[in-house]
């Protein structure tokens, strides 16, 4: 069976409040729910964030349904300002998410130090559980907004990214990446040390002019192979990194198990990786598109995808990344009844 998703054209994104009310995104929002909106607020230097603007409609028509919305994310497993509770909420408020902008509340779901989580039974082929920030499980309902963009482990990054990784306490995301050691070139290494302040995990040193990596401290966070500029780390295809793609929507299934929630992709800024890099990483490689919602996170993902593809004339994720193949997500998403890949597009 088909799922709807409705489309907003970038060209009229000023129309975005009226779009909403066309689309089922608030059918499931009740009186005094606690809505979590769970958002990436962007690295420090990241300008591919969704603008608080956004937030900021979806919060008013939650409040007209009498529904308590909040801004919600939890922390990552890299280096970064978004590490903690504390820095994460200043990097938010230093790019425009402040209450006052917003009008609701900025909670970092798993705690100041990314270890408040819950475990969430799910009973599948990775996981048996799953580890979910816990203010993110202890809402009442979800709207997952969702930058629609490259990415450096899973091809591109959309709804089941944010929903799967971003909902997910630090143990959980440890979970995830630990298959997805980089393999080393050490040929290319000029021994900059750019990568040794990025790892995490104090898993990279530099031994005779060459970078030398501990396999037993790496957690398979990506940010090496994202961050080296003579491009010496790479995804290591005899670790199987595709089985990331697979435990994400596992996670996925985790939070959305027995809650209601609806998704709003922004297909704009698409750039090669994700939020969690500065501007240099993270320009623009093609035109704005648009805005997707539905009520089906594949069924959106999958529009989102597609369009993306077709504006661009070919298959833009391939071209970015010839040895991932990003549909593993939709697939292995359809396959544990997460949503549909097929889709009926609205426009708006
Ligand atoms: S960032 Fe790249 S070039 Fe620099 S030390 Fe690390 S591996 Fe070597
Ligand atoms: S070596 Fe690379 S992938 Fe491993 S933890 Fe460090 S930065 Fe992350």
């Amino acid at each position: 069976m088909s799922s709807k998703v409705h489309f907003l054209a970038w060209d009229r994104k000023d129309e975005f409040l009226q779009f909403l009310k066309i689309t089922k995104v608030f059918s499931h929002i009740k009186a005094k729910n606690f809505l979590a909106i769970k958002i990436h607020f962007g690295e420090e230097g990241n300008e591919g964030y969704i603008n608080h603007q956004y937030t900021k409609q979806v919060v008013k028509i939650a409040k007209e349904k009498t529904a308590f919305p909040f801004l919600t994310d939890a922390s990552t497993i890299y280096i970064g300002k978004r590490s903690d509770a504390y820095h994460h909420l200043i990097v938010a408020q230093k790019h425009g998410f402040s209450i006052e902008n917003c009008e609701c509340p900025i909670i970092i779901a798993d705690g100041l130090r990314g270890d408040s989580e819950v475990s969430v039974a799910i009973n599948l082929k990775h996981f048996k559980s799953a580890l979910i920030a816990r203010d993110i499980a202890r809402a009442d309902k979800f709207i997952f907004m969702s930058h629609f963009k490259g990415h450096e482990i899973t091809g591109f990054g959309g709804a089941l990214k944010n929903i799967g990784m971003g909902c997910a306490s630090k143990a959980g995301k440890y979970a995830m990446h630990h298959n997805s050691k980089p393999a080393i070139d050490v040929k290319k290494c000029k021994a900059c040390g750019i990568c040794i302040k990025h790892c995490y995990q104090n898993a990279l040193s530099v031994e005779d002019g060459k970078i030398v990596m501990d396999k037993n401290k790496c957690a398979g966070c990506g940010q090496c192979i994202a961050t080296c500029p003579s491009g010496a780390f790479e995804l290591n295809w005899n670790e199987n990194p595709n089985l990331v793609q697979e435990k994400i929507v596992e996670y996925s299934a985790a939070v959305l198990k027995n809650k209601e929630s609806s998704y709003i992709n922004f297909l704009n800024h698409i750039s090669k990786f994700c939020d969690c890099f500065s501007f240099n990483k993270n320009k623009p490689l093609m035109d704005d598109v648009g805005i997707i919602a539905g009520t089906d996170p594949v069924a959106v993902d999958q529009a989102s995808y597609d369009l993306v593809n077709k504006i661009y004339g070919k298959n833009f994720f391939r071209e970015l990344y010839p040895d991932i193949d990003a549909e593993i997500q939709l697939k292995y998403a359809e396959e544990i009844g997460l949503g549909s890949r097929k889709y009926e597009l609205v426009n708006f």
